[in-house]
């Protein structure tokens, strides 16, 4: 559990640092509970009573039925606040108390007999269980999904198709299964040029807040542990020249709204943080590889360093707004809207890689016919800027700390939570900002009215917010401080979107509700249905190669239930069987023509009623369980699968399960 999540609720909220504490009654009567919340130090009472109208008065004085029921339907927007449980907020529930407050919603501090419309979780999907309609703050799977090994997993396979466009990820190896690579490359690299001493920087998997990391500057320094105490983790190149303000390195944590996963919706807030180092900055050598308040810029880290400056003002202290960055950046003649530009696409490009493994995990939860609820989440995007002011991602949280107070030594060794008003000055704004869009009584614009795709692939993305419809009650409120970049931006990213055409065809095929994983017999409905067999690779090849496959990802899964072939392992199968059939073509050529090929199967009438056959069966097909196992494939020699076992080693994957499910992570 994360340090932020100490603040367990009990039905006494204490709201940090703004002086005030919220007390929660209960009264029951005949007509449903009621609640009071009397927040101490305002004298204010907030009440709630949970009938079956949730408050909505309905207009006695008109006959007509219709009349009567838009009427009503209008006083019910107008009037009926917009539900919110926050009994699972965690340390986000200070911000979004303040957010609800402004927004004039209601807050079901201890839950709700009846449906919320909004439900706010503090750590995963699953905080509240059976929630069946209205809208939650987490995707499931969202937190396995940026794990480090994942989250590298998932850039990778883009990087492969369009290694030109994910350059802004550093080169990435997951610990243990590619130590023998990282050596050899590295080993390679430096004996290629003596001249080149890259650093790395070491991370363990599902680590936050700089736990665990540390740098090296040659492989045979990895702190490996053998057998069961292997600790997965991703060693990465070290960007050695950060853009420095002051002497000192400094990150970006960038908001970011996946407000919806299909359609593919995104925001990104104007307004981030800058975490500074405390220690001014050196390119590392091997004497100042462990000084961490110089080369990390987590918050946890170096608010502990005497270094470390509160400041009420937003543009000076260790903790700093965006803006007020770019402000000074844009002083010393940076082109700063190339900059923003620049992480926009980053942005788009990062949830274009996570997103087809999130479709599976929202099926399997979620899956159609259900009636919900929906899901969006705020992400935190990391981000280091480079001297030459290339964005560069470190990662993505899914947690992102929602504190709006930070520790302080009050007296030597005692830390105090006092209120930071630089956090919940952009804090606040991202959470009422999200609250409003998810808003289900706002006129939810069409996606087919969006403008989609204004821009030409290559031209540089404006910085300015679009203007947002207002409801009428949101007058008083300032504009929105999230800016909508994807479906706007569709025309220039959406050619990337081809491991979730991919997924789509897997999910397609996975038949049983709550699946994640591909049985042998619906492997096999997917070739015959998009026609990839013939005399040159039967039935019983690719029943190898679902084999071979398969087993090198799920090596170390005991769990039976997830037997099978996961997404990542079939779009290896995929990229194999484009390699087979489109031999002349470069792999992100053969990928798409692949792609083509099985939409136009599925779409034809044999595809479609084929396909409504699909088995649900996880039983292995008597040809075979008949094979020996393990049996190698002398197809798989081709060059698609000779070139990523060049890459990378594939061999363990798995359904990652959160070890410790962090909250609020900050950094
Ligand atoms: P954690 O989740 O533990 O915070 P991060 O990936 O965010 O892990 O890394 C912690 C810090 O290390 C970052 O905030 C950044 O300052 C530094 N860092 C991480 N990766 C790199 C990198 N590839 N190059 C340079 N600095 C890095």
């Amino acid at each position: 559990m994360g340090r932020d999540d100490k603040n367990k609720h009990t039905s006494d909220v204490s709201l940090h640092g703004s002086g005030v504490s919220a007390h929660v009654g209960r009264n029951l009567n005949k007509q449903g509970h009621e609640r009071t919340l009397h927040i101490r130090g305002t004298g204010k009472i907030l009440q709630g009573k949970n009938n079956e109208n949730n408050g909505v008065t309905i207009h006695p004085s008109k006959n007509n039925q219709d009349a009567r029921r838009e009427d009503g339907f209008k006083l019910a927007r107008k009037r009926r606040p917009v539900t919110v449980d926050t009994s699972k907020a965690k340390t986000s529930l200070e911000a979004l108390k303040l957010s609800i407050k402004q927004l004039k919603w209601k807050e079901f501090p201890l839950g709700r007999r009846a449906a919320c419309d909004i439900y706010w979780h503090g750590v995963s999907f699953h905080d509240n269980e059976n929630v069946v309609s209205g809208q939650v703050n987490k995707f499931p799977g969202m937190i396995e999904m940026l794990r480090k090994i994942n989250l590298s997993r998932a850039v990778r396979t883009m990087q492969e198709l369009f290694p030109e466009e994910y350059d802004f990820y550093p080169r990435s190896w997951i610990l243990p299964e590619e130590c023998q690579q990282f050596s050899t490359q590295i080993r390679m690299v430096k004996e290629n040029d003596a001249t080149v001493n890259p650093t790395f920087i070491v991370k363990p998997d599902g680590g936050s807040q700089g736990d665990g990391i540390y740098l090296i500057r040659d492989p045979s320094d990895l702190k490996l542990m053998v057998g069961s105490q292997a600790k997965q983790a991703v060693v990465q190149e070290y960007i050695q020249r950060p853009l420095l303000i002051d002497k000192l390195k400094f990150d970006i944590r960038l908001y970011v709204l996946l407000k919806s996963l299909e359609p593919l919706e995104i925001y990104i807030a104007k307004e981030g943080l800058t975490r500074f180092c405390t220690e001014p900055y050196q390119e590392p050598c091997q004497k100042n590889l462990s000084h961490v308040f110089m080369h990390l810029t987590n918050y946890s880290l170096n608010v502990h360093s005497g270094n470390f400056v509160h400041s009420d003002s937003q543009s000076t202290g260790s903790k700093r707004t965006l803006s007020s960055v770019l402000y000074r950046l844009a002083a010393k003649g940076v082109d700063i809207k190339k900059v923003w530009s620049d992480i926009i696409a980053l942005v788009i490009k990062t949830a274009i890689a996570v997103v087809p493994e999130l479709r599976v995990y929202y099926q399997a939860d979620i899956p159609p016919g259900k009636p919900g609820p929906t899901c969006f989440q705020i992400l935190g995007f990391d981000i280091l800027l480079m001297k030459n002011l290339k964005p560069v991602l470190l990662e993505v949280n899914s947690n992102p700390s929602m504190r709006i107070e930070h520790e302080q030594e009050v007296a030597p060794g005692v830390f105090e939570y006092v209120p930071s008003p630089v956090d919940e000055e952009v804090k606040v704004g991202v959470i009422r900002d999200t609250l409003r869009l998810m808003d289900p009584g706002s006129k939810k614009a069409s996606i087919s009215q969006l403008r989609a795709g204004g821009l030409e692939h290559g031209e540089e993305i404006p910085m300015e917010a679009e203007t947002q419809e207002r409801s009428p009650d949101e007058g008083a409120l300032p504009s929105l401080c999230l800016k909508q970049v994807y479906p706007k931006y569709t025309k220039q990213f959406n050619y990337l979107r081809l491991v979730e055409r991919i997924a789509a065809m897997f999910i397609r095929f996975l038949g049983v509700k709550g699946n994640m994983r591909l049985g042998p017999t619906a492997f096999r409905t997917f070739i015959r249905t998009c026609k990839l067999s013939n005399s040159n690779f039967s039935m019983a090849s690719v029943d190898i190669l679902y084999i071979d496959i398969t087993r090198r990802w799920s090596g170390t899964m005991p769990d039976s239930r997830e037997a099978g072939m996961g997404l990542q392992a079939f779009v290896e199968a995929f990229f194999y069987l484009a390699g087979r059939r489109f031999k002349s073509l470069a792999l992100r050529e053969q990928v798409v023509s692949l792609l083509e090929l099985c939409e136009a199967q599925l779409e034809s009438p044999s595809g479609v009623e084929e396909r409504r056959s699909v088995s649900c069966s996880r039983a292995m097909p008597r040809a075979i369980k008949s094979q020996t196992l393990g049996l190698t494939n002398p197809q798989l020699n081709s060059p698609a699968p000779l070139r990523r076992a060049a890459s990378q080693d594939y061999r363990l994957h798995q359904r990652l399960k959160p070890r410790t499910l962090r909250a609020n992570v900050e950094n």
